[in-house]
């Protein structure tokens, strides 16, 4: 799938709340697909410790378990599908996250010609993601892992991306994954719908 047309490689996005496991199934896919996985939260962390103006802007908000503004988003999110290694396909990981974002991706999409093929929602249930995101702000440090923020992320994705399933599901390209089990098992699955 990866090596057909140069330019129609699989387009993925990955929708899934805080703790799902979908940093390391997207991480882990795209690799075995040959494309790369572009994480907003990663390149929003390298910027913080980079200590560069756009991790200034967003340290704050993103301690606080609140997301970034859009057309931020928008500007980290184009630059970055704009490199040479994108063109052939992609996972995107923490994008979109709004529904504003939704139409600036369909907008970077359709002015390429391209489209997306598949967004994977990984399901966990909220229990299982607030034991998870504690004991791994305790094993990593990160941040924003403590516990009022946990909820707050929480909140944030229900509240405001989670709309963003019913969006795709009405455009016929969302499969849902049970990413309540072991990562080898949820990985998988996921190799499978996309074979
Ligand atoms: P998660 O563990 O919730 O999947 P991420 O690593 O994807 O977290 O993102 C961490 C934080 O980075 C978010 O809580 C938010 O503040 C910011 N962020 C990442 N992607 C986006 C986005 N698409 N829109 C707004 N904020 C974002």
């Amino acid at each position: 799938m990866a090596d057909a047309d140069p330019r129609g490689g699989p387009r993925i996005v990955f929708l899934g709340p805080p703790g799902s496991g979908k940093g390391t199934q997207a991480a882990r896919l795209a690799e075995e697909l040959g494309i790369p996985a572009i994480s907003t939260g990663d390149m929003l962390r390298a910027a913080v410790a980079a200590g560069s103006e756009l991790g200034a802007r967003v340290e704050g908000i993103m301690e606080s378990g609140a997301l970034v503004d859009d057309d931020t988003m928008a500007e980290v999110v184009r630059e970055r599908l704009r490199q040479a290694d994108a063109r052939c396909g992609f996972i995107l990981d923490g994008y979109p996250r709004t529904a504003r974002q939704a139409e600036t991706l369909q907008g970077i999409l359709d002015a390429g010609g391209d489209r997306l093929d598949l967004v994977i929602s990984l399901r966990v249930p909220e229990q299982e993601l607030v034991s998870r995101m504690a004991s791994r702000g305790e094993v990593e440090g990160r941040a924003d892992d403590r516990a009022e923020v946990i909820r707050e992320r929480l909140r944030v994705y229900e509240g405001t991306t989670a709309p963003l399933v019913e969006r795709y599901s009405a455009a016929g390209v969302l499969r849902e994954v049970d990413g309540d089990r072991g990562i080898d098992e949820v990985a998988a699955s996921l190799r499978e719908l996309v074979a």
